[in-house]
């Protein structure tokens, strides 16, 4: 049995300046061939799918396409998608007769010209492959739903939490194609199209209605002929022609039932609309006063307007300025607080200073300089560093790039030269001598994904900073979006029973 493998991952924001190229997706290894299969064993959904390969009473031979991940940012440049897109289809074109092909997704990626990259990057699959042979994709539940992509694609499997656990979407989306593999029956797909869309502030799967909406997924699963059941709350950054939440259901065959349930899944959310906007923000002054009062454990801040996950460049000042304003009457001996930001000019002059140097620099607030603004900082160089990669668990060989540790009282500011997976992670302060259990705080560039930081978590505030991320979505210019839709116009009725696959039809 000849399956082929492929990745292309990237999580647009729309309102994210400057356009992504394909040094960001080199960054994180972009690989073919052999490479593919030995970077990816145990990685993200690519390896939830060989970990099930592998498991099969046949041998499978595994087709590698080619893997382009990227994590999250502004909109990839026509040219390099084009490029990735060759680089997917050029072994596609050329692998010969394959039982099936395996495509991990993100689903929420767009370039300059095109809303939908996934819808174009399935149909052009699809052209190749013809339409008999199963075309499976794993995407992040953050995916943006599009009818294209319902027409190429088989099955549309969603991650079951957030955060998400890749690899186990992988392994869930792999074990339904070897189940359709061996019984021959192809499984019936049907969705709505939801027409709404929610801050991140209730998208944990752990608490509050996402976790009831998710709950219930998993619960219709129990039923009989039903294969999979996948919430897709868009991420709210995206605004494109087809954007809003959708769900898509999979049974065995049985179309009127996956229908039905798609109903029901869309009635729940819909239902629940205004649970989703509920929120427990604080401004930021006030969220720094509580941080610099925090006694116990590790304080997270996370700084909901500057989601790098979600999309934004990570140079947000609006919490590193406070810190500073309000950690200038704090004794230096004070238990520090760590803040990341990104800056490349500013690590070119730690770098130029050298460790030990006192410097004064004027800090962040260039790439979104929509929201923000610099931050004049005097600090000590205390330590720096380049070319670290990290083997972060799971989620693969991680660089960290150019940073400088910047001291300034209490406060430790990690300078990076890029924004990136680690500014997240405690590998960030961890590579530069830090100690995150000494830390009376961190600031975290997300709004969702604090689970790295789960070890000295004692407390987490969600910080209402203003940004490319932030949860006041009014303040935004949407225009490519489909109108009306929940919240943005007053009166809005949709009712799922009835409901077409597009909330305008
Ligand atoms: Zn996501």
């Amino acid at each position: 049995m000849r399956i082929a493998l492929g990745e292309f991952v990237q999580e647009t924001g729309s309102f994210t300046p400057a356009r992504m190229n394909r040094a960001a997706f080199e960054a994180y290894g972009l690989y073919q061939g052999v490479e593919l299969l030995e970077q990816l064993a145990g990685v993200g959904p690519p390896g939830g799918f060989l970990e099930v390969a592998a498991r099969q009473q046949q041998p499978i031979e595994v087709v590698p396409l080619a893997r382009a991940w990227a994590g999250a940012g502004a909109k990839i440049l026509d040219a390099t998608y084009r490029e990735l897109r060759e680089m997917l289809l050029v072994p596609l074109r050329t692998a010969g007769e394959l039982d099936a092909v395996f495509l991990s997704l993100h689903g929420a990626a767009s370039s300059e010209r095109e809303d939908d990259l996934e819808g174009d990057l399935l149909a052009a699959v699809r052209e190749v492959i013809g339409p008999e042979v199963p075309l499976v994709c794993p995407l992040d539940h953050h995916a943006n739903i599009t009818s294209r992509m319902v027409e190429h694609a088989d099955l549309l499997v969603g991650h079951e939490t957030q955060p998400h656990d890749p690899l186990a979407t992988g392994v869930k989306a792999a074990r339904l194609l070897f189940d359709w593999l061996h019984c021959g029956q192809k499984p019936a797909i049907a969705w709505r199209k939801i027409p709404m869309i929610t801050p991140q502030d209730q998208f944990l799967t752990s608490q509050g209605p996402m976790q009831a909406w998710f709950a219930w997924a998993r619960a219709l699963e129990q039923q009989d002929g039903v294969l999979d059941v996948s919430p897709y709350p868009m991420q709210p950054w995206l605004d494109v022609a087809e954007g809003g939440w959708a769900v898509v259901v999979h049974t065995t065959d049985d179309a009127e039932l996956a229908d039905r349930l798609a109903a029901e899944m869309g009635a729940m959310a819909w239902e629940l609309r205004a649970e989703f906007w509920k929120s427990s923000r604080l401004e930021v002054a006030d969220a720094v006063r509580q941080a610099y009062g925090h006694e116990d454990g590790l304080l997270i801040l996370s700084d909901t307007g500057d989601s790098v996950y979600g999309g934004a460049p990570g140079d947000s000042t609006w919490i590193l300025r406070e810190l500073l304003t309000q950690g200038a009457t704090q004794p230096a001996s004070a238990r520090p607080l760590l803040v990341p930001i990104v800056d490349a000019a500013a690590v070119e002059a730690g770098f130029a200073a050298g460790v030990g140097a006192e410097v004064s620099l004027s800090l962040g607030g260039k790439i979104d300089n929509q929201f923000n603004q610099p931050v004049d900082v005097t600090a000590e160089v205390v330590a720096v560093s380049e070319n670290h990669v990290a083997d972060v668990a799971e989620r693969g060989c991680v660089e960290i790039g150019r940073t400088v540790l910047l001291q300034a009282g209490p406060v430790q500011i990690v300078v990076l030269a890029a924004a990136g997976f680690a500014i997240c992670h405690p590998i960030l302060y961890q590579h530069l001598g830090l100690e995150v259990a000494a830390a009376r705080a961190v600031v975290v560039k997300t709004a969702s994904n604090f689970q790295f930081f789960a070890p000295w978590r004692r407390r987490l505030i969600r910080v209402d900073s203003p940004g490319m991320t932030q949860s006041d979505l009014s303040a935004f210019h949407w225009s490519r979006i489909p109108r009306p839709i929940y919240p943005f116009d007053a009166e809005v009725t949709w009712n799922a029973e009835n409901a077409g696959r597009l909330p305008s039809a």
